[in-house]
């Protein structure tokens, strides 16, 4: 059986009076009139701890959305158990029918939840409809249909045989359950993280971010109606440290996906070696975690076309993707024009409400970050060697709102070149147009991180230098384009260094990494 490569789900344009935008409506009117109650999922059962925790809108952060019952370590020890339990029967179901449970949610999706998963990916989450409608929707639903059609040629490359023998790969799910924990800025990371290891019949207990809960929660009740086995995916929302106790200690640990930060990953990594000689199989880790990323701006750059990716790359949904682009090398001679062209716009960029159709930006998605990103734009204000040329302020009153700011630093080095932000925060460093080569290492050596990256120009051979010198600081490198916005089957997504395990993904290196095969060898 062979499932044909799919093509990417169309993107809705949301017109006034337009069937979408109408459905759209509806469901933000219905999700912000009552306080849902989110339970934790446990073998298909809801479980309610009563201790609970809050989910608010960023905008607009009086207006409690949900509450949500937070698991502690016991929760955990019966999610893995469910997990386990459930592995029992989904690991011995055909994958032509694990499939077709894959398809039926994107179907779902498509069809009859995109209403619903955008408008709480826009409450809950502050995306804009066109930042929701390509991440809950459009991107969730390919992930599902690309990684439908991997697995069928993952299933069909089978060894040779000689006469008198057959060779087979029996491709088992891992041995175990496997740990995913999601971040809150993409509703399809949290269900790739999840149907990614489920479709090669694993089983999950899922931790994920508290505020994403809403689209998160809707998430898990689509799977349901898709057919998904109870305990195929347990969902505690909760607390890291008391989730991951129970996790890190379980003999029967076979692998972790996630999305978030390096920090955290790396908890992860130590906590695993810490128990090694407890686990049955070597967990396998799949992580993709922070950026830095950059946007090179040559000499013989098209100015319109860098500085739209600019904007666009580092503003659209607050900064808040790993892709982000966070810092710009621009060279002398075009800076003067960039610099007029890019405040231009600047002063056009509408902020505020994500369910207005008119703002460009919104909120970022809680306190911790609004202060962390803050943090960032008082170093510039403090130093001697940056200055803001736009935005600069914040206000978290109402909603959790930083300007989106430009700083533009005579110092390479300077934190806001190096650090990640995850927030609505380029820094751009003006280079002598003579020294491009030596900018480009510079680049290469600045930050730690290796995501994504662009390259701005008209010129062929500097396009290939530029693709050369930095081969290893980006998994994503974009000739003269934002580098935000991978989609699925077309730009296979991840980056390596402290920027993940590099296992791209929606397709099949990320998806072989959830099966452990098994060769059997047959005399006839
Ligand atoms: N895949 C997204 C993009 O290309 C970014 C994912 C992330 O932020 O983790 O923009």
């Amino acid at each position: 059986f062979m499932y044909d490569l799919p093509k990417n789900e169309p993107v809705l344009s949301y017109l006034p009076c337009s069937p979408e935008r109408e459905a759209l409506e509806k469901e933000i009117k219905r999700l912000s009139s009552s306080v849902m109650d989110i339970p934790l999922i446990i073998g298909g059962k809801e479980v309610r701890t009563g201790k609970l925790g809050k989910v608010v809108m960023p905008h607009n952060h009086s207006h409690v959305l949900a509450q949500y019952h937070i698991a502690g370590e016991e929760e955990t020890h019966m999610a893995i158990e469910a997990a386990l339990k459930a592995h029992e029967y989904w690991s011995q179901v055909s994958w032509v029918e694990r499939l077709s449970i894959t398809l039926k949610v994107a179907e779902l999706i498509s069809k009859k939840y995109r209403a619903t998963l955008n408008a709480a990916t826009m409450l809950g989450q502050g995306k804009n409809v066109y930042q929701a409608e390509i991440d809950a929707a459009c991107e969730t639903i390919d992930f599902l249909r690309f990684n439908a059609h991997y697995i069928s040629e993952i299933y069909n490359q089978q060894p040779i045989s000689e006469t008198g023998t057959i060779n087979r790969l029996e491709y088992r799910p891992l041995e175990g359950f496997i740990f995913t924990v999601s971040p809150f800025n993409f509703t399809a990371i949290a269900s790739n993280l999840n149907m990614a290891p489920v479709l090669m019949g694993n089983t999950v207990v899922w931790k994920p971010a508290s505020t994403a809960l809403l689209s998160n929660y809707i998430l898990m009740q689509i799977y349901k109606e898709a057919g998904v086995p109870d305990g195929v995916i347990n969902f505690i929302p909760g607390k890291g440290s008391a989730i991951g106790n129970a996790v890190f200690n379980h003999p029967m640990l076979a692998g972790i996906h996630f999305t978030g930060s390096t920090a955290t990953f790396n908890t992860f990594w130590k906590a695993v070696s810490n128990n090694i000689a407890k686990y049955r199989s070597y967990p396998k880790l799949v992580g993709e975690t922070g950026g830095k990323d950059f946007i090179f701006v040559h000499p013989s750059a098209n100015i319109n076309q860098a500085v739209i990716a600019a904007v666009r790359g580092a503003f659209e949904y607050q900064g808040q993707k790993c892709s982000a682009a966070s810092r710009a090398y621009i060279p002398e001679s075009l800076w003067p024009e960039f610099k007029k062209n890019i405040l231009g716009i600047m002063h056009e960029i509408n902020m505020g409400d994500p369910t207005d159709y008119e703002t460009f930006v919104n909120a970022v998605i809680d306190e911790a970050s609004f202060d962390n990103i803050m943090s960032y734009i008082e170093k510039a204000k403090q130093s001697d060697a940056a200055e803001i040329i736009a935005g600069g302020k914040g206000d978290k009153s109402k909603g959790y709102f930083v300007e989106p700011t430009i700083i533009v630093t005579t110092d390479p080095h300077f934190v806001t070149m190096e650090e990640e932000i995850f927030g609505p925060v380029l820094t751009i460093y003006v280079y002598p147009d003579e020294k491009f080569e030596e900018t480009l290492e510079l680049c290469d050596k600045t930050s730690p991180y290796a995501l994504t990256g662009a390259i701005f120009s008209s010129d062929r051979q500097a396009l290939n230098k530029a693709c050369r010198v930095l081969r290893y600081s980006a998994g994503n490198f974009y000739f003269n384009d934002k580098p935000t916005g991978a989609v699925v089957g077309q730009q296979p997504f991840g980056g390596a260094r402290a920027s993940g395990t590099n296992d791209k993904a929606g397709g099949p290196f990320n998806l072989i990494r959830w099966t452990s095969p098994r060769t059997i060898k047959e005399n006839l």
